[in-house]
């Protein structure tokens, strides 16, 4: 591990308002964990910005002293992309301020917030837009990849609400990027991961949401989970944008709604939200009810905000996670069986195959519209693995990859970037898809020596 030098510091921490934050201070540890406990890097640094002059100040010392740079929003990227070895990570998890005008129904907000500020922001005046599952997460990363969450059918990816957005460039130059002002980079930004620069505060559109909406969970035993699959396929061909339910394998959580003979047994679950009049969901919903014999259901009206979080239960920081990806455009009835194989061999009670339904409004731009090429995608799956002790490591990896590969035959052969792990290289390409050389060429031009290269990287062209 690499300490900067004493003269190095002085000169770091000489025009910053916030903390630094090095090797051997009390507060090291913790600045260096992300949400994924696999990730064990060691940064020479940690700055703790609290203003953009912070981070354009950070940004110059980085590239000044030629050493690796890595951006901090909300930590969750499962590659561990917040974090760099012997270099400098620009933290910003103090700059989450947030401002909403609820007339003109936009929210402007920092750089490093959460979902769930985000949420809290817009949700006072009845507010939102579409943001992902797991309230901690941060809106940075997931906006910058794309973005997608029970809102997306109706509203689209995240970057689809962008209206414009501040950003720190490798030049320290502070830009605003908009539909008008800097259009490359704008476009670039919405999907083009962390390559771009520093978002210091994005400016999105909103949309009127509950602040009580019809959601919940319905769960089924895994001995039905092909006929719920084949039945939800076909379902989920005509349900309308404002319906949202996605499919989760796993074994059965202590939920108090399960009865406690279910808990640990293998489950195919239905988790729905509905964005309109929750009558309306109802009766919409109540044929999910009769794909097979419930073992459980917890389907009620309840605030946005609560269902924003149902999840983080499961999701918290601290457990080791190792994922795998595919997006489909369609599901077939082999993938179905394979994976209920792999759900009979789940290597650890935390590990789970979801199918995340997008479509609706996220295919309706076109591929080149924004960086996120994925406009083919109406599903998207993640394997994710999930356990705590090290030693399980290379049987949980080793699960993941092997359904993984037994599944590719379905899948489009698109990925979301946010949901690469770190081994995944060659999958980056895959990831961009159709844009990549336009990305290159925009990166040319933005951060021609690749200052921002620990991420989903896009080599200047
Ligand atoms: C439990 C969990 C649930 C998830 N659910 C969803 C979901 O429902 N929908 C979805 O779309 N995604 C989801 N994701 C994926 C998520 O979008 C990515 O992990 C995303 O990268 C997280 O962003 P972050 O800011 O928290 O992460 P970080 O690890 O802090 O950052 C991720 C990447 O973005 C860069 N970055 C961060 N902040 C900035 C900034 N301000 N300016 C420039 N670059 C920046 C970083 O350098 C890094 O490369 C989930 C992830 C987890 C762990």
């Amino acid at each position: 591990m690499k300490n900067l030098q004493t003269q190095q510091v002085r000169a770091l921490k000489e025009g910053l308002q916030g903390p630094v934050i090095l090797p051997g201070d009390y507060a090291y540890e913790a600045a260096r964990k992300v949400w994924n406990a696999m990730i064990d890097k060691h940064p020479a640094a940690v700055v703790c910005c609290t203003t953009t002059a912070d981070v354009v100040h950070a940004v110059n010392f980085a590239r000044n002293q030629g050493l690796p740079l890595a951006v901090r929003g909300g930590g969750h990227n499962i590659a561990g992309s917040a974090l760099c070895n012997d270099g400098l990570v620009i933290d910003l998890s103090e700059m989450r301020a947030a401002q909403v005008d609820a007339d003109a129904r936009r929210i402007t907000i920092e750089g490093g917030a959460t979902l769930a500020d985000f949420d809290a922001a817009t949700q006072a005046h009845g507010l939102a837009t579409p943001l992902g599952i797991n309230s901690t997460t941060g809106v940075a990363g997931l906006t910058l990849g794309g973005g997608f969450g029970w809102l997306s059918r109706k509203y689209g990816m995240t970057i689809d609400n962008l209206e414009s957005a501040e950003v720190v460039t490798a030049a320290g130059e502070v830009l605003h990027a908009s539909a008008t002002e800097h259009p490359d980079l704008f476009w670039a930004l919405r999907g083009g991961s962390g390559n771009f620069g520093v978002v210091t505060r994005f400016e999105f559109r909103l949309h009127p949401v509950g602040p009580n909406l019809l959601a919940g969970l319905i769960v089924f035993p895994i001995a039905e989970a092909k006929q719920v699959l084949q039945q939800y396929r076909e379902f989920m061909d005509k349900a309308p944008d404002e319906l949202s339910v996605w499919v989760v394998l796993r074994k059965a959580p202590p939920l108090p709604f399960l009865p406690e003979s279910v808990h640990g047994q293998e489950v195919i679950v239905l988790a729905l939200l509905y964005t309109g009049d929750p009558a309306q969901g109802k009766a919409l919903v109540e044929p999910l009810f009769r794909f097979g014999v419930p073992v459980g259901t917890h389907v009620d009206v309840m605030p946005y905000v609560a269902w924003q979080k149902a999840f983080d239960p499961l999701l918290t920081p601290g457990a080791r996670n190792y994922w795998k990806s595919h997006n489909f455009s369609e599901l077939k009835d082999g993938l179905f069986d394979t994976v209920i194989d792999y759900i009979a061999r789940l290597p650890s009670p935390q590990c789970e195959i979801f199918f995340g339904a997008i479509g609706g409004a996220t295919t309706e731009p076109a591929p080149d519209a924004a960086a996120y090429a994925h406009r083919d995608a109406r599903f998207v799956m993640n394997v994710h693995g999930r356990w705590n002790d090290p030693a399980d490591d290379a049987r949980g990896m080793g699960w993941a990859r092997d359904f993984f590969k037994a599944s590719a035959p379905y899948a489009s052969g698109g990925v979301y970037v946010n949901f690469l792990t770190d081994d995944e290289s060659d999958r980056v390409k895959a990831a961009y898809g159709q844009n990549y050389d336009r990305l290159a060429q925009i990166k040319r031009q933005y951060d021609p020596a690749n200052l921002f290269s620990t991420n989903q990287n896009i080599r200047p062209a």
